[in-house]
C-alpha cells in the first residue's frame, strides 16, 4: 500500500519534475550526482546567469535514460531551470564519447556531464540541488532521483580594463558549443577541472567581416596578427611560455599535446587572487619576465599563431589558479566596452559582416562579459 502511494507519487511528481524536498527518496539504484565546482554567477548581457556542470554518473548494471533535469532552490524548492528531450541532449556529454550521440542514454557505469545556466536576477538562491528524472530504458516506469546540493558563488572580482586595442574584436564562444573551451575537462592531477569555462578567443575582423588581408593561410595576413595584447589588471606575472615557433601555414599547423596546446603564454596574477591567461602569443613578442609588477593596461606581448589554433587569436581566460590546465574557470567582466553587433551565425566569420545591436541595445557596455560572439570596439 505504501509502495503503491510512494510511486503514484514518484510518477505524478516525474511528470511535472519537481519535487519537495520532504518527499520519501526511491530506493531505486540509479545515479551519483555530482558537482565538482560550486556554480559561479556571471554578469551577461542578459543579466546574471549562473553557470555549472552535472555529473552523473549511473552506478546500475544497465543503462539509464535521462528525462529531465532540473535545478532548484534547495531552501524553497523553486525550479530554476529544467532540460529535457532535445534541450537537454544538446548540454550533455558523456565523458570520454563523441560529443554526437544525440540521445540521452546513460550506459552502465559511465559518467555524463549536463552543461546548465540558470538565470540568477530576482531571485537569488544561496544553495541549489539537482533533480534528475530518468528511466531504464525498457519501458520501466520512471524515477526520480535528487541530489548533489552545493552552495552558489556570487562573488565577482574587479572589473578588468581591455585585453586589446581597438577593433572591431569578436568574442568568440558559446556555452553551448559541443566542442567549445566550457567542455574541456582536464584532470591533470587527480582532479577534473575546466579552465576555460568562461574563456573567449578574440579574433580581429574589418567591416566586410574578414579575419585576413589576402590569403587567410599565412598567419602574419590576420588582422589581428600582431597586436598589443595587455594587461588587464595591475598584476604580477607568474608565467612566462616564449619557446614555441609558428607553424608558417594556417593550414599545416601539426597537432600538440595538452602541454603545448596554449603555445607561448602569458599568466598574470590579480589582486583579487583570480589569475589571467594569455595564449597563443607570438614568438619573441613576450616583453615581461616572471615577477614583473605590470599596470593595466601595459603591453604583455603580441597576438599570435602559436600552439593549437585554428588561427591567430588571442585566447583569454580567467581562474582561480597559476596551472593553465588544473585551475577552474573563473567569470569576469570588463569594466567597459562598446558592442557593435554579434554573429548569429560564427560560421560566417571571415566571409560576411556581422549583424546591427538590436533595436534600444546599448552601445556602451559596462562591467560584463561580452555576449556569445559579441563584436566590440575597444580603446585605441
Ligand atoms: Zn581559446
Amino acid at each position: 500500500m505504501k509502495t503503491a502511494m510512494n510511486l503514484l507519487v514518484t510518477c505524478a511528481l516525474a511528470a511535472m519534475s519537481i519535487v519537495p524536498a520532504t518527499s520519501v527518496p526511491s530506493l531505486q539504484p540509479s545515479f551519483d550526482l555530482r558537482v565538482l565546482d560550486e556554480p559561479h554567477a556571471a554578469a551577461t548581457d542578459a543579466g546574471t546567469q549562473v553557470f555549472e556542470e552535472l555529473h552523473l554518473t549511473n552506478f546500475t548494471d544497465s543503462p539509464l535514460w535521462l528525462i529531465d533535469v532540473a535545478v532548484v532552490d534547495a531552501r524553497g524548492g523553486q525550479v530554476l531551470a529544467h532540460f529535457d528531450g532535445e534541450a537537454l541532449t544538446r548540454r550533455l556529454a558523456r565523458i570520454g564519447t563523441p560529443a554526437t550521440s544525440g540521445d540521452a542514454t546513460v550506459p552502465s557505469g559511465s559518467r555524463a556531464v549536463v552543461y546548465i545556466e540558470w538565470p540568477a536576477n530576482a531571485h537569488r538562491p544561496r544553495a541549489v540541488e539537482h533533480v534528475v528524472t530518468y528511466a531504464p530504458p525498457h519501458g520501466a516506469p520512471a524515477d526520480v532521483v535528487r541530489g548533489a546540493r552545493t552552495a552558489v558563488s556570487y562573488a565577482a572580482g574587479a572589473p578588468l580594463g581591455p585585453p586589446l586595442r581597438g577593433g572591431p574584436w569578436v568574442a568568440v564562444h558559446a556555452a553551448s558549443w559541443a566542442r567549445g573551451h566550457r567542455r574541456v575537462f582536464n584532470a591533470v592531477d587527480g582532479q577534473a577541472r575546466i579552465p576555460g569555462r568562461f574563456a573567449i578567443d578574440w579574433i580581429r575582423v574589418d567591416d566586410a567581416g574578414h579575419t585576413a588581408r589576402q590569403h587567410p593561410d599565412i598567419p602574419s595576413n590576420w588582422l589581428g596578427y600582431g597586436a598589443d595584447v595587455l594587461a588587464v589588471a595591475d598584476a604580477t606575472v607568474v608565467t612566462v611560455r616564449d619557446d614555441m615557433t609558428e607553424s608558417p601555414r594556417v593550414s599545416t599547423n601539426p597537432r600538440h599535446a595538452l602541454a603545448d596546446d596554449a603555445g607561448n603564454f602569458v599568466t598574470i596574477r590579480l589582486a583579487d587572487g583570480r589569475y589571467a591567461f594569455y595564449e597563443h602569443l607570438r614568438p619573441g613578442s613576450i616583453a615581461v619576465h616572471v615577477g614583473d609588477r605590470v599596470h593595466r593596461g601595459e603591453v604583455l606581448a603580441q597576438l599570435g599563431f602559436t600552439g593549437a589554433s585554428t588561427g591567430p587569436h588571442l585566447h583569454f581566460h580567467v581562474s582561480d589558479g597559476p596551472s593553465r590546465v588544473g585551475a577552474e574557470g573563473r567569470p569576469f567582466t570588463l569594466a567597459s566596452f562598446e558592442l557593435l553587433g554579434r554573429y548569429d551565425d560564427i560560421s560566417a566569420l571571415g566571409k560576411a559582416p556581422w549583424a546591427e545591436r538590436v533595436e534600444g541595445e546599448s552601445e556602451q557596455r559596462h562591467d560584463e562579459w561580452p555576449a556569445e560572439n559579441a563584436v566590440v570596439q575597444f580603446p585605441e
